[in-house]
Order: structure tokens, then C-alpha cells, then sequence
């Protein structure tokens, strides 16, 4: 099945995302970029399970850390054939009249550049322009892309928003190389990011105003990944899986 990268694998929907891969027999490369503490208690649950997995640190915005670490990958002898670029920021809830320039580089460094990084890598090592054997490539958007995060973050809403850019773009100029390339747009999950908007209430404050009333599981949203990047998802490619609660 060969080597899957997932960013941001320590907590979140990432750690959901690489327990699931490991079940479904890849060899995970579970990226963290502080906690290595959270990101060995990842591999240690699916080596315990019987599958294979391995903590790989980068900060993804950071362009020589990235290299490092895909030349880390490199050294499985294994093709990487499956990248979850997940790993994202967001910062407390505020206007656009208080953001500053720090911030919304900040924002645009991890969740836009650090993506840009990850697949640019990925593509070199997955096409079959570059003698690769092919892979498959999920962006995790969000809702916030559409809805715009208007008085929380539209720094982090634009950032999704050139995810979604980015997916169909690359997408389409990989179809012929053997990658796919597709998104998820989740919302109203319940992880630590709320918190780091400064209200980890969050989701429970706004379940009763989504269709479906309620938030969403990390593993819900870890069950869309992995479909997208397996074989029964095959002919789909540029596409977007919204994961909302029918908002
Ligand atoms: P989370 O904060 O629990 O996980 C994000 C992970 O990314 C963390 O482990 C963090 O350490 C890591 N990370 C941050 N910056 C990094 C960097 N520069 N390099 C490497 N790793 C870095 O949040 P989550 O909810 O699991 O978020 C996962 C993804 O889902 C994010 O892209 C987020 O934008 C997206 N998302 C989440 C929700 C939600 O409701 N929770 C909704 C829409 C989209």
C-alpha cells in the first residue's frame, strides 16, 4: 500500500486520519510539530494494533524542515503513495479590523504555503512523469472556505479558501501523472482547534443552528480521507466532500 504522510497527525482529526490508514495497511508517516509526546502515542496505538507507523517532526511552513522530512521518508525505502495535508492554524476570534500582518502571514504560512510544500514534494515522488507509481492526495478545507468565518477568522476562512484553489488546480494538472488529488471541507468538529480561537465550547454553542444538530467526529471526517485516497475512489479526482452537518 506504501508509506501515507499525514501533517499534523498528533491530535485532530490528523491522529483519527492515521489510525484509520494504519488499519487500512499503509505505513503511516505521522507528522507533528511540537508534540512529540502526543505523536508517539499515535504510532505506539497502531504499532499495538499490528500496523506500521513512524514520527516524522516538521514545521510545514517551514521549507528546509519539509525536505527534511520527506528525505526521512525517502529513507523507508517504501513509495509514498497517500499525503493527508491536514496540519492547520487559526488564531483568536476577531474582526478583519484587528488583524494584523503577522497574523495573516502566520495563517497563510502553515495553511496555505505548508500545503503547497507538502504536495509539491508529493508529486515528485508520486508521478509517473518522475518514474513514481502514482498516489493520491486529500487537502482537509473547510466549511469556513464557503461560509467565511465572518467576526471569527477570515484570515483562516481565506486561507481554506486557496486550499480549494490549489485542489482543483493541482488536480487537474496531475490527472495524467497518476495522482488524484481531492478535498474535504469538514466544520463544527469537535477538537482542540476551537480552543485555540480562544472558545473551545465552540461547536456546542452553534450545534442546534446546523441541519444536522449536532458536531462532528474526527473519525467521521477521517472516514471521508480515506475513501478519497483509496482505490474504491478511483475516478474521482478535483472533487470536494462537505462535511458540515449539512451547513
Ligand atoms: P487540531 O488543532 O487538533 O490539529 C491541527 C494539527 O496541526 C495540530 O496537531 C497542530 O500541531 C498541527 N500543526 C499546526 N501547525 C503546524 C505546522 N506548522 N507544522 C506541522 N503541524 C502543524 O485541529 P483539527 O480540528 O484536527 O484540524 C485539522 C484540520 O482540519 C485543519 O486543517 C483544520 O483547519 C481543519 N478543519 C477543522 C475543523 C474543526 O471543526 N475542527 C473544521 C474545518 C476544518
Amino acid at each position: 500500500m506504501g508509506i501515507a504522510l499525514v501533517t499534523g497527525a498528533s491530535r485532530g482529526i490528523g491522529r483519527a486520519t492515521a489510525l484509520e490508514l494504519a488499519r487500512e495497511g499503509y505505513g503511516v508517516a505521522v507528522n507533528y510539530h511540537h508534540n512529540v509526546d502526543a505523536a508517539t502515542e499515535v504510532v505506539n496505538t497502531i504499532i499495538a494494533a499490528g500496523g506500521r507507523a513512524f514520527v516524522v517532526q516538521a514545521d510545514i511552513s517551514d521549507e528546509a524542515q519539509v525536505l527534511a522530512m520527506f528525505a526521512r521518508i525517502d529513507e523507508k525505502n517504501e513509495p509514498l503513495t497517500a499525503l493527508v495535508n491536514n496540519a492547520g492554524i487559526l488564531f483568536t476570534q476577531s474582526t478583519l479590523e484587528n488583524l494584523t500582518a503577522e497574523r495573516i502571514n502566520r495563517v497563510l504560512a502553515t495553511n496555505v504555503t505548508g500545503y503547497f510544500l507538502c504536495c509539491r514534494e508529493a508529486v515528485k515522488r508520486m508521478s509517473h512523469r518522475h518514474g513514481g507509481k502514482g498516489g493520491a492526495i486529500v487537502n482537509v478545507s473547510s466549511a469556513a472556505a464557503r461560509l467565511g468565518a465572518p467576526g471569527e477568522y477570515v484570515d483562516y476562512a481565506a486561507s481554506k479558501g486557496a486550499v480549494d484553489t490549489l485542489t482543483t488546480g493541482l488536480s487537474l494538472e496531475v490527472a495524467a501523472q497518476g495522482i488524484r488529488v481531492n478535498g474535504v471541507r469538514p466544520g463544527f468538529i469537535y477538537t482542540e482547534m476551537h480552543a485555540d480561537g480562544g472558545e473551545p465550547g465552540r461547536v456546542d454553542r452553534v450545534k442546534s443552528v446546523l441541519p444536522m444538530q449536532r458536531g462532528g467526529q474526527p473519525e467521521e471526517v477521517a472516514q471521508a480521507i480515506v475513501w478519497l485516497l483509496s482505490e474504491k475512489a478511483s475516478y474521482v479526482t478535483g472533487s470536494f466532500i462537505e462535511m458540515a452537518g449539512g451547513k
